[in-house]
C-alpha cells in the first residue's frame, strides 16, 4: 500500500456549491477557500472545514469507514431481495399525476 502523504493545500474557490468531502463524506459550506489535493492519485479530493476545524482526520476516516461498510452490508443483504414497479407501470403513474396536476390546474384558474 502507498504511504506516501497526501497533502491537502487551501486554495481560492468560487463560494457559489457545497464540494462532498472526502474525509468525512459531508459536505462543506460554500466558501471563497477550499482544501483539495492538487496533483496526483488524489487530485482534486476535497476536505470540509469542520474536519480541518477538528483536526481529527484518521478518527472522523474510521468513522467513514465504518459508516461505509455497514451501508455496504446493508445493500449486501438486499441483493435478490428487491421488487420495484415496472417501467410501465412508472410511465403510467407519471402520467397519472401529470394530468391530476393539470386537471386541479385548470381547476383553480376556472375559480
Ligand atoms: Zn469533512
Amino acid at each position: 500500500m502507498d504511504r506516501k502523504k497526501v497533502v491537502f493545500e487551501l486554495v481560492e474557490d468560487n463560494a457559489i456549491v457545497r464540494r462532498p468531502c472526502f474525509i468525512c463524506g459531508g459536505y462543506s459550506e460554500k466558501s471563497q477557500i477550499v482544501c483539495e489535493v492538487r496533483e496526483g492519485l488524489h487530485k482534486g479530493k476535497m476536505v470540509c472545514e469542520f474536519c480541518v476545524q477538528s483536526q481529527e482526520i484518521d478518527d472522523i476516516l474510521k468513522g467513514h469507514i465504518e459508516s461505509l461498510e455497514t451501508r455496504a452490508a446493508i445493500l449486501r443483504s438486499l441483493i435478490g431481495r428487491v421488487e420495484v414497479p415496472t417501467w410501465e407501470q412508472w410511465e403510467d403513474k407519471f402520467c397519472e399525476v401529470e394530468r391530476e396536476a393539470e386537471r386541479r390546474y385548470v381547476e383553480a384558474q376556472n375559480k
